[in-house]
Parts: C-alpha cells; sequence; structure tokens
C-alpha cells in the first residue's frame, strides 16, 4: 500500500539553528519537491492580522526565513504573500508586526499582497472560486502556517491557510455564501484542488488552542510537521490536538474527494514517534452548535440554538469588526458595535478581526445544551 509521507521534526523554540535543523529535516524527507533553479515561488504563511509574533496569531518569521532560505538555497526565487482577514490594516504594518519585513531584508525575498491585484475566478469541485493570481503565474505554491484551533473549522493549519489565497473583499463573499462549516468545508476543498501547494509547513513549535485562531492559549507544541499532501498534514495535527479520525469537516471532504489523503492509516508519519507527541492537555475549541444539529433542526429553532458576538469592556470602539462583518449584522453605536442578531451569519469575523480580544462568542439558551 503506498503512503503518504508527513514529516515532524521536534524544536523546542524559535532560537534559529533550531529551526533551520527542524525545516532542513522535514524538507529533506520530503524530497523530490519538484522546486528548482529559476522556478518563482510564492510562500503563504498565515498572517491574520498585523500581530506581534509573541501573541502566537500568525506564523512565526524564524519558520517562513527558514523555509524561504531552503527555497533559495535551491535557486528559486521567492515571493511572500498573504491577505490578512482584518479589511483596514496596512500592509506595510502587517509586514512589520509579524516580522516579515525582517524576513524580507534577511533572505531578498519579495513581500507581495495577495489584496493588491484582481481575483481571478477559478471553477472548482463544482464551486466558483476567486483566487489571488500570484496562485497561478508562479511556478509553485509552499503553504507555511501556523498550527491553531477555530472556531468555523475546528482547526486551521494546512488546508484552512489556503483561504488567504482568496483576496480581501472576496473573502467576505465567502463567508456570506459558505457560513455553516459543512459549506466552508466544501470552499476549502475546492481551493485545495484549485492550488495544490508543492509543499506545506507547519509552525507548531508554539500552537494555539482554545478560542483559536485568535484570542486562543499558547501551547508550546514543540514541533514542526511538513506534508505534499495539505489535508494529510491537518489529519496528523488533528490526531495530535486529540480529534477523532474524520473529525474535522474539511479534512474528511478533502479525503472523500480525492483532493487529499485524510485516512491516518494510510499516511506514514517520519521523524519523530506520533504515539509520543499527542498534546494531552490541548483545549479544543467550543463546539459550534449549529454543527451539531440538523441543518433542519438549528433552522427551526433558530431562536434558541445560536451563537453570537457580545462586546465585553475591553472594546475600544475602533470599528474594525464592523467593516469586517460580511453580513452587515453590525453599526456602530454608543462607542461599540450594536449587533441586529436575524442578520447575524454566525461566522465569527468579529471575534478573528478584533485587535483587542473584546469579543466574546455567547451561545444561545438551547445551544448550551449541546457544547
Ligand atoms: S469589538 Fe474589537 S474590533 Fe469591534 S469595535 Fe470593539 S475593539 Fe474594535
Ligand atoms: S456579527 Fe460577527 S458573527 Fe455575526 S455575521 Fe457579523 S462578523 Fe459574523
Amino acid at each position: 500500500m503506498s503512503c503518504v509521507r508527513v514529516a515532524v521534526a521536534g524544536c523546542s523554540s524559535y532560537e534559529r539553528k533550531g529551526v533551520e535543523n527542524a525545516v532542513g529535516m522535514v524538507m529533506e524527507e520530503l524530497e523530490p519537491i519538484g522546486i528548482g533553479s529559476g522556478d518563482r515561488v510564492l510562500v503563504k504563511p498565515n498572517l491574520l492580522s498585523a500581530r506581534e509574533r509573541r501573541e502566537g496569531v500568525t506564523t512565526h518569521p524564524a519558520v517562513v526565513a527558514e523555509v524561504v532560505k531552503y527555497l533559495a538555497g535551491k535557486g528559486a526565487k521567492v515571493l511572500i504573500g498573504d491577505s490578512p482577514c482584518n479589511r483596514r490594516v496596512r500592509v506595510e504594518e502587517l509586514w512589520e508586526r509579524t516580522g516579515m519585513a525582517g524576513v524580507a531584508r534577511e533572505t531578498g525575498a519579495e513581500l507581495v499582497s495577495l489584496d493588491g491585484r484582481s481575483a481571478v475566478k477559478v471553477g472548482s469541485l463544482g464551486e466558483e472560486v476567486y483566487l489571488t493570481p500570484y496562485a497561478f503565474d508562479v511556478d509553485a505554491v509552499v503553504s507555511v502556517p501556523k498550527l491553531k484551533t477555530h472556531g468555523l473549522t475546528q482547526l486551521t493549519c494546512g488546508v484552512k491557510n489556503l483561504f488567504g489565497l482568496i483576496p480581501g473583499y472576496a473573502k467576505l463573499e465567502c463567508h456570506k455564501k459558505y457560513h455553516r462549516g459543512k459549506d466552508f468545508s466544501r470552499l476549502l476543498a475546492a481551493v485545495l484542488a484549485a492550488v495544490r501547494p508543492k509543499v506545506t509547513v507547519a509552525d507548531a513549535i508554539v500552537a494555539m488552542d482554545g478560542a483559536g485562531p485568535s484570542h486562543g492559549g499558547l501551547v508550546n507544541a514543540g514541533l514542526v510537521l511538513g506534508g505534499k499532501d495539505a489535508a494529510a498534514l491537518d489529519a496528523v495535527c488533528a490526531h495530535l490536538m486529540g480529534f477523532k479520525e474524520g473529525e474535522v469537516g474539511h479534512v474528511r471532504l478533502a479525503g472523500k474527494l480525492g483532493v487529499g489523503e485524510a485516512d491516518l492509516s494510510r499516511i506514514e508519519v517520519v521523524g519523530e514517534e506520533l504515539s509520543r507527541l499527542l498534546l494531552k492537555s490541548f483545549k479544543r475549541p467550543k463546539a459550534n452548535a449549529q454543527e451539531l444539529v440538523p441543518e433542519f433542526v438549528a433552522k427551526l429553532f433558530h431562536r434558541f440554538i445560536w451563537v453570537r458576538p457580545h462586546f465585553t469592556e475591553r472594546c475600544t470602539g475602533c470599528g474594525v469588526c464592523v467593516e469586517n462583518c460580511p453580513a452587515g449584522a453590525l453599526k456602530m453605536g454608543d462607542g461599540k458595535p450594536m449587533l441586529t442578531p436575524k442578520e447575524c451569519i454566525e461566522c465569527f469575523c468579529c471575534d478573528e478581526s478584533c485587535p483587542h480580544d473584546a469579543v466574546e462568542l455567547r451561545h444561545g439558551p438551547l445551544a448550551r445544551f449541546f457544547v
């Protein structure tokens, strides 16, 4: 039986020599990766918003730098690009605060905003997907995600990182159209089918648990993982985080649709013994009750089964969440966002984009029974 390979290297901190060794080890295990001299390569880290590296929200620059250096060592010309969820953030601020400006200075890589060019429409697995043209005019995409929990998709790593290939405004439209978890999984599978990264290298040196992807706890997982199959890499990550096999919707669907391997028995893990790496105290994200009941039940009892944002005293009234609400369910009033509940599609973009950790997700009376 032929197996898909996922390489795992221990790496206890972001100290440079250790990261260089870990990235080098996973890359060597995956060779040949199909990238060579003269190739233009788009490296896609997770730059969700302009947060400092110590906050653990974005891919650490040490990991991005070592991936870039590895690719440059093969003679590739590297671009680093992403499209953050917060539409208000200035791209220069994004590069500086996440450490990508430093990576570019150190390695000579070019920084590109994936919001800077009009999206191209692609048909993929029966979906219409709008993607950055950079994904198609380079010779290869290399995904460098951060391992975190996620309120809608349960985990974000290799596959979910590719959502950032959809430029800003189109991303909001996607949240509107695919707002239930199972629909969003379909979109993610379609993006993966349209843009297969040659390799994915995940920063799980410090991972995020609980209320990810923006406000969870930091966990010293001490790992760098790599794979040519983003879904297989995510399946291994899900296992380490304590999810049951098949529990993470987009990973399961990627396997079912044949765009990745989700069956752990067909994934060969090299480098470390998987059973020794389980993240035993990892806190799972709170389940979205709407996802735990059949759609018709969720619709019928929508007055009682809901998860909605509540704006805490940490709110500064900056208005970022209002601008990033795809459903127009928020408006500013009295220095704080005000929610129109019937407009809320429960996408949690407000929580993701809030720079002040001021959004608390609250469950309706019946929803509390399911989470
Ligand atoms: S909840 Fe967050 S993003 Fe929204 S206005 Fe308050 S501080 Fe700004
Ligand atoms: S209020 Fe928040 S959860 Fe509701 S639709 Fe807007 S961004 Fe999504």
